[in-house]
């Protein structure tokens, strides 16, 4: 189904794969009526880009017709066909201006974030748990060559425009997510920001300086940016396209506060180190999604601590947790 408003088109290819805890990969062909920009590019897998070709095929459309990519953000499921697109036609990719070193997957950020992981895992006790991450970034630092994309990526700052689209920067999920918002028709493509029915999540992620960046925070502050737009359509990176996105942004800050409250009563039911909380809360899945579960519980410390429910001290390189009692 496609998505008409005046000259202006969206058709979706929504590729319907168990992803994780989601059931969908999604990207968009957008016409404005006379740019032909692809939002997001799926994973690269030879299943997705069967699908894509098909997909193509059945809007009428071809490779060659594709005028510009944008992405929303650098994770790989969302950059997986560029390389494929760029082998058929040279079109300009544009994305975050932090966006840009990721998708390079350049030497020094990927030394940096190697750095930054042995030294946020070493504060937060979780060295021990962390060995497949860590043999993960060593794994991607070897096939960096075949991962970057092979082009320039053109970088997007927060309030550029181009023709009628505004660039919203909205970091939490990524420090480089963007609302691509289409503001005469209220179109958002607002990448993994926010899902139907479906969880996602604030990462762990470093900043220019390689500290930890206050993910949740932002992400609460991203929400609440897209909370005031208004939008017929949210077209999202997952699931599927809806619509009464002040309902699931209501929704979802409300599970934000639980989630902030959870961790708070783990501290105060005498869990004081990080692996210690993540165990009380999220139980086995501190062994099988390790990085997402450390996210969330280094994520929400940060957040409470911002907030003046916890408190934290380091002893012997170590962070311990301490509530703070009104
Ligand atoms: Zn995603």
């Amino acid at each position: 189904m496609q998505y008409q408003n005046g000259h202006h088109t969206v058709y979706p290819i929504i590729f319907q794969e168990q992803y994780g805890s989601l059931s969908s990969i999604n990207c968009f062909l957008y016409d404005n009526g006379s740019t032909l920009t692809l939002i997001d590019a799926g994973l690269d897998t030879p299943q997705f880009n069967e699908f894509f070709q098909q997909q193509l095929k059945q809007y009428k459309l071809s490779i060659q017709d594709i005028d510009q990519i944008f992405l929303t953000h650098h994770h790989d499921d969302h950059t997986g066909q560029v390389n494929q697109i760029l082998s058929q036609k040279q079109v300009q990719v544009y994305a975050h201006h932090l966006a840009i070193l990721r998708l390079l997957f350049e030497e020094q950020y990927l030394t940096n974030k190697y750095n930054f992981f042995v030294k946020i895992y070493g504060e937060y006790g979780c060295l021990d748990i962390s060995a497949d991450r860590f043999k993960k970034m060593e794994k991607t630092f070897l096939n960096r060559e075949n991962l970057k994309l092979n082009t320039e990526v053109i970088p997007l700052h927060h309030g550029d425009i181009i023709n009628e689209m505004y660039i919203i920067e909205a970091p939490g999920h990524s420090p480089d997510s963007i609302i691509f918002s289409e503001q005469p028709v209220r179109w958002q493509f607002s990448g993994d920001l926010l899902l139907e029915n479906a969880p996602t999540n604030a990462l762990i992620d470093f900043d220019e300086k390689l500290e930890l960046l206050p993910t949740v925070s932002q992400y609460r502050e991203s929400l609440l940016k897209l909370n005031a737009l208004e939008a017929e359509w949210i077209f999202p990176g997952h699931e599927k396209i809806f619509q009464n996105h002040n309902l699931e942004i209501d929704n979802k800050l409300k599970k934000m506060d639980r989630k902030e409250q959870r961790i708070i009563d783990a501290v105060r039911n005498g869990n004081n180190k990080t692996v210690e909380i993540a165990r009380a809360i999220y139980g086995k899945k501190v062994e099988t999604q390790t990085f997402f579960v450390l996210s969330e519980v280094i994520g929400y410390l940060e957040y409470a601590i911002g907030r003046g429910k916890l408190a934290k001290e380091m002893r012997d390189g170590e962070w311990f947790f301490q509530p703070v009692y009104p």
